[in-house]
């Protein structure tokens, strides 16, 4: 255990968001005194989890929810379910939000949680249980107007009215906007499952314009095909794009002509993974990296484009659906090679919007259409890139020091004008 929780473990995500805020300070200007604000979470929660398994024994887990800056709005950030999470990890991923929500100027600030569990191995009793037990952990400090959660890895619409249902219990009054990612008849929004890839699509059709990529016929390989990596990839393929590649945690699937997605998706929700699929080559999961490709979609977990694999990659352009993938010596390498790379913080930032949308649609009890969601979704991240790409241009920086640049303004212009209280 390090001196103190802000100190970082070496190649931890929480040491490349704090490497990805180094970059930026030198272009905070006055703002710069209040940097050590984004070097800190608020506020960090620690709970024990126990429950009764269908077997009789108790067994507990380890859960977190960190809101690591509320300068500009209640919490916002999604809670995930894997056997890896740790604090620190929650940390970044809490900070990555705040980033974020501020790049596309919602009025949020960054949070986000975790248990450290293997959903896989629990029944949907369990499963129940382990998220009542935490809900009512985090209690204290998630509310509509406090921190909102929603979906991450491995978390879902089901574990989404659960949280709300023991939320709304223990407060005695239904508190739809305490949760986003509910299901539609609790207060879901249309678009909300989708919004995430559909984000990544949006932001991907930007960039590759810019650097005069066609989308029709371009090659994309993509890593982790969950929710957001196969949401984008549909996007993708239906803007005439060929899915090359897929990878997930069963194995890696090859086809140079492109994947038949109608055939792939079922199988990926019936077997839990593209590992399955029988019509396409099976390859090394190493190998992935250097498949011959346009586009390069990290939608897994952090820390998977090591320099390493950015010294090999073909991709013209890598579109980080996932939150945190690319390793600062990694980032060095794709643009030392010209590839250009559009960051998580604003790349995945459609679930998050939509989850806004929802939270508003939640508190006027009025619904739009998915059109009306998915046009104005597009409209707040092609606004939002094209303020992030002025940036960059302006100081010759990457994107994602611009996206940093973006929001940490934002951020710490919010801490100056509330000011130090008490
Ligand atoms: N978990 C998603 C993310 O990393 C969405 C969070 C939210 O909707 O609050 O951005």
């Amino acid at each position: 255990m390090s001196l103190s929780y802000v100190t970082p473990s070496p190649s931890s995500p929480w040491s490349t968001y704090l490497s990805q805020v180094e970059r930026v300070v030198p272009y905070l200007g006055p703002l710069a005194r209040w940097a050590e604000t984004l070097r800190r979470p608020k506020r960090a929660l620690i709970v024990d989890v126990p429950i009764e398994m269908d077997d009789g024994r108790v067994c507990h887990f380890e859960g977190y929810r960190v809101q690591h800056n509320m300068s500009r709005g209640p919490g916002k950030g999604g809670v995930r379910y894997h056997p890896d999470v740790t604090l620190e990890e929650v940390m970044a991923l809490s900070a990555w939000m705040s980033i974020k929500n501020a790049a596309v100027n919602l009025p949020y600030g960054g949070a986000k949680g975790g248990i450290r569990v293997n959903p896989q191995e629990l029944s949907q009793k369990e499963l129940e249980k382990l998220t009542r037990r935490y809900t009512s952990e985090i209690g204290i400090i998630i509310g509509p107007q406090q921190d909102i959660p929603a979906p991450d890895v491995n978390t879902n619409a089901q574990i989404m009215a659960w949280m709300m249902d023991t939320y709304s219990m223990n407060v005695g009054a239904t508190a739809t906007g305490v949760v986003t990612g509910k299901p539609i008849h609790l207060g879901g929004s249309l678009g909300r499952v989708k919004a995430t890839g559909r984000g990544v699509f949006v932001t991907g059709r930007e960039a590759a314009r810019r650097i005069e990529l066609k989308l029709d016929g371009a090659r994309v390989a993509v890593q982790g095909f969950g929710n957001v990596g196969s949401s984008a990839a549909e996007l993708f393929a239906q803007a005439g794009a060929k899915i090359v590649a897929a990878q997930d945690h069963t194995g890696t699937i090859f086809n140079p002509n492109g994947l038949d997605l109608a055939e792939l998706m079922p199988v990926v929700r019936a077997e839990g993974g593209v590992g399955g699929y029988k019509n396409a080559e099976r390859i090394d999961n190493e190998a992935f990296w250097d498949i011959d490709c346009d586009i390069l979609i990290p939608a897994a977990l952090e820390g998977q484009i090591t320099a390493e694999r950015a010294r090999r990659t073909k991709a013209r352009l890598v579109l980080e659906g996932a939150n945190g993938p690319t390793l600062p010596e990694a980032d060095d390498m794709l643009a030392d090679r010209g590839i250009l790379v559009v960051p998580d913080v604003i790349c995945n930032a459609g679930g998050v919007t939509v989850s806004y949308f929802e939270w508003v649609q939640d508190f006027s009890s009025f619904f739009w259409t998915e059109d009306e969601i998915n046009l104005r979704l597009d409209k707040i991240m092609v606004g939002a890139l094209k303020k992030i790409w002025d940036t960059a241009d302006r100081h010759h920086i990457t994107l994602r020091t611009a996206t940093f640049a973006v929001a940490c303004e934002r951020i710490l212009m919010a801490r100056e004008e509330r000011g130090l209280y008490p």
